[in-house]
């Protein structure tokens, strides 16, 4: 656990926040303690609104200004946390996200036993606003550019790219500033807003220069900041991301709007990859036929059909992986993957019918002998959808045979292995 307290930039309240270990799957989740441990989730669907910060809210509970501790959370690639907090405003600290980025560093990250999940962006989300834009696309890693352009002299044109791995955040970011334009604090200030603000916690630019006395802590620390709003806001799809974003003069709005439409395609994918029954294609095989081949069956029988043979030495099955799996109640209880070696036993199982069809006997069965090479890449979690690939590589002679091997969910290979089989008769 580890504490730190300042004041609200808009509301002038003072705030103690601590952070607490939480269990996987947890994500960000924040709890007002004043209000006897109201929890709001760091969720696109608790975004109340985003004005001149990011507030969240819940059944008429608020929380507000939490971009930029949202954005230490993920810069420094922290998944599940608890966030307590006494009052209804994130303190504003310096108005960087600094402060936060070292109290996370003192507590240390703790790695967790269940792989954390990502999301990937498989095809370009774009958001634009008057003359804001801001897209995603799919990329390895996180990665952000942004272009800010305002007329004033200290500002200007300035963009910058920065790929969010190896210490990036707290090198680069989380010491850029928040900042704000004399000319505009009157009305903000009428609007009840900013009034814990100060030289203390922002960056305050005159119409030809600036208030604070300290000077700037990089030269282009303004979009800099920019980026640091953008990891914070896009916090709110709850996951870690995989995807390239490209800013132009984003803002707190346009940014919850994209990190809404991520999340929207992400469920649209899930909902594609959720069990579904398959016409058999050319020369598959159902499940009838698959169990007049095979001699296994439940809870063994990992092949729910064979999808198709492409020529003699290829073929593609698939399994709905269910929650009702016998596997699941023990592996692990409460996390359930599927374990890997039912991985290897399915791509044994889906070789074999390739076999058995190439020895064009059904006398003989295919005995799995041995695996080289098997690597398990990613776990694989009830109602995910395997497909399970086989391909022919080697046959020596007619009693021994080798097959490639590989299972894949959502086009991501999960394993895969180099199978050795034999034959014996039946
Ligand atoms: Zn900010």
């Amino acid at each position: 656990m580890v504490e730190t307290h300042g004041i609200g930039l808009h509301t002038a309240v003072p705030v103690h926040i601590q952070l607490l270990p939480a269990p996987p799957d947890t994500g960000y989740v924040f709890r007002r303690t004043d209000l006897g441990g109201f929890e709001l989730p760091a969720t696109v669907e608790s975004v109340a609104h985003c004005g001149y910060a990011t507030t969240l809210m819940r059944t008429g509970v608020m929380l507000s200004t939490v971009e930029h501790l949202l954005a230490a959370l993920r810069g420094l690639g922290v998944d599940n946390v608890f966030i307590e907090v006494d009052n209804l405003e994130i303190p504003i600290m310096d108005g960087s996200a600094e402060n936060f980025a070292e109290i996370i560093e003192r507590a240390g990250i703790v790695h967790q036993p269940l792989a954390r999940r990502a999301l990937l962006v498989r095809e370009k989300v774009f958001f634009e606003q008057g003359n804001r834009r801001i897209s995603i696309e799919p990329a390895d890693t996180y990665q952000i550019d942004c272009l800010i352009d305002f007329t004033h002299p200290m500002i200007g044109v300035q963009s910058l790219s920065v790929e969010l791995s190896d210490g990036a955040f707290s090198r680069e970011i989380a010491a850029a500033r928040t900042f704000g334009f004399t000319d505009e604090i009157e009305a903000l200030r009428r609007a009840n807003l900013i009034r814990g603000g100060s030289l203390e916690n922002a960056i305050v630019l005159t119409p030809d220069g600036m208030l604070n006395q300290t000077g700037l802590r990089f030269r282009d620390e303004f979009v800099r900041h920019k980026i640091l709003d953008i990891i914070g806001d896009l916090a709110l799809v709850g996951a870690r991301i995989r995807g390239h974003v490209i800013a132009l003069k984003p803002g707190h709005a346009a940014n919850a709007d994209l990190a809404r439409e991520i999340v929207k395609q992400h469920a649209k994918i899930a909902a594609l990859s959720v069990p579904r029954t398959f016409p058999p294609g050319e020369g598959g095989l159902d499940i009838n036929q698959v169990m007049e081949i095979l001699p296994h069956r439940f809870p063994f029988l990992m092949v729910d059909r064979i999808l198709g043979f492409e020529g003699e030495t290829k073929c593609t099955g698939m399994k709905a992986v269910s929650v009702n799996e016998p596997f699941f109640a023990g592996h692990f209880p409460g996390h359930p993957v599927m374990p890997g070696v039912l991985q290897i036993e399915a791509m044994a199982q889906v070789a074999s019918i390739l076999l058995m069809k190439l020895a064009k006997s059904a006398s003989r069965i295919g005995y799995f002998m041995s695996a080289d090479e098997v690597k398990f890449r990613k776990p694989v979690f009830p109602g995910d959808t395997l497909f399970i690939h086989a391909e022919l590589i080697k046959a020596r002679s007619n009693r021994l045979a080798k097959a490639r091997c590989s299972c894949v969910v959502n086009d991501a290979v999960v394993s895969e292995g180099d199978l050795m089989f034999t034959f014996l008769d039946k």
